[in-house]
């Protein structure tokens, strides 16, 4: 269950703002979305019916640059929900200095039901209907869940066709082939795992060999998984929508991973036990890492949680009144914005490579997000001690002075403030 989710939002927001130096400009531009727009989209069904989906793309705010976000398939998506989702980009982009601003799309729609031929005119239909939205230079989509390189590379073709010339910088995700950039697809868990990996003495002292519950075993926990395996950690439960599996001792995630890429799902995994997927988010564990959806740990569950630390993977996971309740209960968490950054940070040396028709090699992708996650991490860190405030607070502190700061670039406040108005 979710708590309200955009109220939610903007909760963490103005806790934040006594702690930050913001204008009453910003603050007053920071308050609704810039733009908003819902389309209907048409589809010829594989049975010959025609069926219409509810579309949404929301610019939030572009002061320091192209709106920038991803575009969700799932059967609850609402015009409520990309707002809330491109409310968080606008700051996370803030947050990691990268030059856009936040913005964010989604269809209602449940993919699993549609052929790959149906969700192809989907996706084309889609862009087709937002294609007067976005661009290069306006507003870039990617890929968030249920959307992939595959689903990318049809967009960017149709908006391509719909502009007669090739924009490839319209869209970030994409498959190598047509533009796309090494390391993309692990660039959220690659993030995360940097971030994980600075702040752990922090929250974890010195354990040598961490446990970790992982909620959503989709492409940024499934591979988040695999890194922290790699690194020691013992990952000993992890779910997705059709099972949970544990092992107190470490489950195998390689083979997890065959078993998910074999049968799409974690059910019937050949390693572990079967456990409820609710038990996964109480074990008793160092790190608990929600990867899956906005609202995992709410009012009504958060008091069962009993990791040291929760790394917000997913969007949202952590309600607000689920925050307090484990603030009381001592359970340190590190936010969305920050962990999950590393998706839209490449998706930005993609969007770059793409406008000066360069190619990055792999190497340079990994040493350059590596750098960019770890000195906003430590940044994050250096605002939570020096203002003695939790992680969630300094992150959008930190990204709240940076909007603030663009936002008064701008001008007109500071005309008036000279008294030449
Ligand atoms: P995905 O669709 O690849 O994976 C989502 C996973 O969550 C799937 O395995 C699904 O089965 C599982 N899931 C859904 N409901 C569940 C439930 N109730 N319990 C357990 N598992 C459940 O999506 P993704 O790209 O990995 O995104 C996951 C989260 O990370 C989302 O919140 C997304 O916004 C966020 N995120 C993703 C990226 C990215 O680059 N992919 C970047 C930033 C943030």
């Amino acid at each position: 269950m979710t708590d309200d989710l955009l109220e939610d939002a903007i909760v963490r927001f103005e806790e934040a703002l006594p702690h930050a130096a913001l204008s009453e400009d910003a603050r007053e531009r920071l308050t609704r979305p810039a733009s908003s727009l819902k389309v209907s989209i048409p589809v010829r069904m594989d049975d010959g019916s025609l069926e219409t989906f509810a579309g949404y793309r929301v610019r939030y705010d572009d002061t320091r640059g192209p709106a920038k976000g991803g575009i969700r398939y799932h059967p609850d998506v609402t015009a409520a929900e990309v707002t809330t989702l491109a409310f968080w980009m606008t700051f996370k982009t803030a947050l990691m200095d990268l030059p856009f601003g936040g913005g964010k799309g989604g269809v209602a729609v449940d993919p699993k039901r549609l052929s790959p031929a149906e969700l192809e005119r989907l996706s084309r239909g889609y862009i087709s209907a937002i294609a007067d939205v976005i661009g290069p230079d306006v507003d870039v989509p990617a890929p968030d869940v249920a959307t992939n390189a595959l689903v990318m590379g049809w967009m960017a073709h149709e908006f391509a066709k719909i502009r007669r010339g090739h924009r490839p910088a319209v869209i970030t995700g994409k498959p190598l082939a047509l533009g796309g950039i090494p390391g993309r697809s692990s660039a959220t868990s690659d993030g995360a795992f940097h971030v994980i990996r600075t702040v752990q003495p922090r929250v974890l002292g010195d354990v040598a060999h961490p446990s970790a519950a992982i909620q959503g075993f989709g492409n940024a926990g499934a591979q988040l998984a695999a890194r922290l395996a790699d690194a020691g950690w013992r990952v000993v439960a992890v779910s997705d929508s059709s099972a949970a599996i544990h092992d107190a001792d470490g489950l195998d995630v390689a083979a997890l991973t065959a078993h998910k890429s074999d049968t799409g799902a974690l059910s019937d995994a050949p390693v572990g036990e079967e456990i409820a997927s609710g038990e996964l988010l109480g074990l008793e564990v160092d790190a608990l890492i929600p990867a899956a959806l906005e609202g995992a740990i709410n009012r009504d569950n958060a008091r069962g949680v009993r990791a040291r630390v929760a790394f917000e993977v997913a969007n949202g996971p952590v309600t607000a009144a689920a925050d307090r309740i484990l603030d009381e209960a001592g359970v340190q968490v590190v936010p969305d914005i920050l962990v999950n950054a590393g998706g839209v940070t490449v998706s930005w040396f993609e969007w770059i490579a793409n406008r000066t028709g360069d190619r990055w090699s792999a190497g340079e992708v990994a040493r350059r997000l590596e750098e960019r996650m770890v000195t906003e991490t430590e940044a994050v860190v250096g605002i939570a001690d020096g203002r003695s405030l939790p992680l969630r607070t300094a992150a959008y502190v930190h990204a709240i002075e940076r909007l603030s700061r663009s936002m008064d670039a701008t001008g007109t406040a500071a005309l008036f403030a000279d008294g030449e108005g």
